[in-house]
Parts: structure tokens; C-alpha cells; sequence
């Protein structure tokens, strides 16, 4: 079993792990984030609030370009919506994200960052 010594020790790289791990880092604590998952971002980037609102950001904009007579520009004739172009395009978003929550960007902060899952539990023989 390892064993490690931090001040604080953080599970999760979603939303609230990242930026407890950011700030915490920053301010000088010796900050260890650890993540199940092989990447950061937990439930906000990868199945939450990126893929819906870029979900929702191709819908407005098809609504709009249906609704131009309405403010005087030409009507536009739009072929049916091609998903798997949609699922592309929320997977590049996504993917730019990504890049920001990277575990390198966090180790540049000063976190330490390990990939694994955390449990919690009496190690067998120890009592
Ligand atoms: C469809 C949808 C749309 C949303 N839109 C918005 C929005 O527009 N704005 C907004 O503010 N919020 C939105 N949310 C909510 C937002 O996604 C959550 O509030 C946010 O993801 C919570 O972050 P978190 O870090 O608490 O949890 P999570 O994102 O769930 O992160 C937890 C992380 O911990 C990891 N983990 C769990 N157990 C372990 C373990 N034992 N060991 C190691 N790692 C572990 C997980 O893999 C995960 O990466 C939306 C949610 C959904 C479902």
C-alpha cells in the first residue's frame, strides 16, 4: 500500500475537486488530487453542462436560421439536422476543454495528480 504525506488530499477531478486542487495548490499546500476516471473534468465536462449547453448552442442557432423571415432576411430552406455532426462537434468542444483541465495543467500548479480509484477501508492485517 503506498503511503503518502500531503496536506490535503482531494478525490476527484470534477468541478469542485479541480478547483479545491487549484486554489489549494496555489496557496502553497501540498496538494494530492486523485481521479478514477483516465481523465479530469468529472460530470460538468464530459456529460453535464459542456455537451448540453454546446448541444443547446447548435439548437438556438438552427431555430434562429428557421425563424430569419421573422427579421427580414431571406427564408432559408435547412436540410434535417445531421446528428452525428452535432455529437462531433460537443466531442471538439469538449476536447478544447480538456486541455484546460489536464492533469499536466494541474502539476504545473503545484498539485500532485494520480489516476486510481479511492476507497476507504481497514487494510487487511493491520488490527
Ligand atoms: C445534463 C447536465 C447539465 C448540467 N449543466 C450545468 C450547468 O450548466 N451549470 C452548472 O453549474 N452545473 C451543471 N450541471 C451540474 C454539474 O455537472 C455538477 O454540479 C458538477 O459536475 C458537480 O461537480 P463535482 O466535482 O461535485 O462532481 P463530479 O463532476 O461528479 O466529479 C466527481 C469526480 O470524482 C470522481 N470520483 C468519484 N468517486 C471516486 C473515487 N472513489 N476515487 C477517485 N475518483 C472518484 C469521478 O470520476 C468524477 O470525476 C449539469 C449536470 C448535468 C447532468
Amino acid at each position: 500500500m503506498a503511503l503518502y504525506d500531503y496536506d490535503i488530499g482531494i478525490i476527484g477531478g470534477g468541478a469542485a475537486g479541480l478547483t479545491i486542487a487549484s486554489g489549494a495548490a496555489q496557496l502553497g499546500a501540498k496538494t494530492l488530487l486523485i481521479e478514477k476516471e483516465p481523465q479530469l473534468g468529472g460530470d460538468c465536462l464530459h456529460f453535464g453542462c459542456v455537451p448540453s449547453k454546446t448541444l443547446i448552442r447548435s439548437a438556438y442557432l438552427y431555430h434562429q436560421f428557421k425563424q430569419a423571415e421573422r427579421f427580414g432576411l431571406p427564408v432559408v430552406d435547412l436540410p434535417p439536422v445531421d446528428f452525428a455532426r452535432i455529437a462531433k462537434r460537443i466531442q471538439d468542444v469538449i476536447g478544447q476543454i480538456q486541455r484546460h483541465d489536464s492533469a499536466e495543467r494541474f502539476c504545473r500548479l503545484g498539485a500532485k495528480v494520480e489516476f486510481g480509484t479511492v476507497f476507504f477501508g481497514i487494510p487487511t492485517g493491520s488490527i
